[in-house]
């Protein structure tokens, strides 16, 4: 039996309706459901959210690492864990398509928001998330992301803001916003440094005299003492792309570190975000998007093993939105040739930039494709070297996108449905079609039904701030490429 609180509502509004024929009282089967409905309700809760992952990006995930020698094109880690779509349309105000703060600030607080909007509603109010909820119940709370942690998804379960680009406003809300008195997230994995270390504040300072733990090294965080609570930068704004890594799994890799510090008998939520999904749909590179899924791939693998040895633990995964309109085929060609993209050695940005440094720009690129080219490409890719190093990003881009047959229509969202994935105690509730505010309202459910028994609900968040905040510097947003701040 599976539980459904819609499905139990409904027996007991039948059993209401029928209750002067048929004496339909507290029957047995009623008290089995709600047996079930406790037992199934998860202590712990993941909330993988892959930014930018429309259904055509795991299509083409499952395509890029199917074994072509097999007849079938193989099943892949998402796929037996597929619950259905969510719709992701934004508050009218802004339309039918979203950004990712919007999208994520229905996904922590179930409020649809305009677009830029940062944990407030459209009156630019202050909403509380599920993060924020879970801290008020007693439960233990973190992030690990691949973006810097102060970027839209994670921001919009901490933080209030009236817009996305205010990251040192908003990183000030990570330390300034409390629950009862207590900072919001035990434990922050991502990158983000020259937030939270300024001219004007110091806050890593802060969260250290608070008695956080501190690291800035993949190696050092694992050396953090199990049951912390970490703050973890590992680098300036965001972490390097899955493709320049030194790690090939850091997703995987934090999701981990940030399990073990959070796992405790009151329960944990933790938010765990591939970032740059989007940041590749976003730049129509082909090439880091199947990278960065497959980090998510390699997440979700450990996530599964994790919930198979901890079964209270509900692990959902979905999108914001899809990014790039990409297309598995394009102009008119009836083929996909993923294989091209099998053995990149760095990202398409490093190579672009790099290849000016060598005699031989072309014979460079092609070793760092990993894949034969023909002299006439080669001299191709010589010619490129002498433009800027926007048009060489750009025309490696277009090189792979011909080489492997893919379309894209936008450098930005698109609006179409997103897939929603569960998997854990409690998944179920995440079947058929859904809104993205549903995510979260099913997870304030979950988080009251944790404690049903031992204690009342509280149903009001105080969302006090420590401190006033300061003038809320404009981070404008030319450190990076600006898609990354669309
Ligand atoms: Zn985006």
């Amino acid at each position: 039996m599976i539980y459904s609180k819609r499905k139990l509502l409904t027996t007991f509004t039948l059993c209401g309706s029928l209750l002067a024929l048929s004496g339909c009282g507290s029957t047995s089967n009623e008290s089995a459901q709600k047996t079930v409905a406790q037992n199934s309700a998860p202590n712990n809760i993941i909330m993988v959210v892959a930014d930018g992952m429309g259904p055509a990006f795991s299509t083409a995930y499952r395509n890029y690492v199917d074994d072509k020698n097999t007849p079938e094109v193989d099943a892949v880690v998402f796929d037996d864990i597929l619950m259905g779509n969510a719709s992701t349309y934004p508050a009218p105000v802004s339309g039918y398509v979203t950004d990712s703060a919007a999208a994520a600030t229905a996904l922590a607080s179930g409020v649809k928001s305009y677009n830029g909007a940062i944990g407030v509603d459209v009156d630019k109010q202050p909403v509380k998330s599920v993060m924020h909820y879970a801290k008020l119940k007693g439960m233990r709370t973190g992030l690990a992301v691949t973006s810097q942690i102060v970027h839209a998804t994670p921001a919009a379960y901490i933080a209030h803001n009236e817009s996305r680009q205010n990251y040192n406003a908003i990183a000030d809300d990570f330390f300034d916003v409390r629950v009862n008195g207590e900072l919001v997230a035990d434990v922050m994995l991502g990158g983000g440094t020259d937030f939270f270390e300024r001219e004007d504040r110091n806050i890593i300072g802060e969260f250290i005299d608070a008695g956080y733990e501190y690291t800035d090294t993949y190696n050092r965080l694992a050396t953090v003492p199990k049951g912390s609570n970490v703050l973890g930068l590992f680098a300036p704004v965001a972490l390097p792309a899955m493709l320049d890594d030194s790690r090939d799994n850091r997703l995987k890799y934090l999701t981990e570190h940030a399990i073990k510090h959070l796992e405790n008998d009151n329960g944990y939520f933790l938010l765990v975000e591939a970032s740059q999904v989007d940041w590749a749909g976003h730049a129509n590179d082909i090439a880091s998007a199947m990278a960065e899924m497959q980090d998510l791939a390699y997440t979700i693998e450990f996530l599964k093993t994790y919930v198979q040895a901890h079964p209270d633990t509900l692990v959902i995964l979905t999108a914001d939105h899809s990014t790039g309109g990409l297309t598995i085929g394009a102009r008119g060609d009836y083929s996909w040739s993923p294989e091209y993209l099998h053995n990149l050695k760095a990202s398409l940005g490093t190579i672009a930039k790099n290849m000016v440094e060598h005699d031989n720009p072309g014979d460079y690129v092609a070793t760092t494709f990993g894949f034969d080219v023909t002299d006439e490409e080669i001299a191709t890719l010589d010619s490129i070297a002498q433009q800027d190093v926007k048009a060489r990003f750009n025309a490696l881009k277009v090189f792979l996108d011909n080489k492997t047959n893919t379309g894209w229509t936008t450098s930005g969202h698109t609006g179409v449905d997103v897939e929603v994935f569960a998997f854990g105690a409690g998944h179920d509730d995440f079947m058929g079609q859904i809104d993205n505010t549903d995510i979260a309202k099913k997870i304030f459910n979950f988080i009251d039904n944790r404690n049903t028994t031992a204690q009342g609900i509280s149903t009001n968040v105080e969302l006090i701030k420590a401190t006033d905040k300061k003038d809320g510097t404009n981070a404008s947003c030319d450190f990076k490429e600006n898609w990354r701040c669309n």
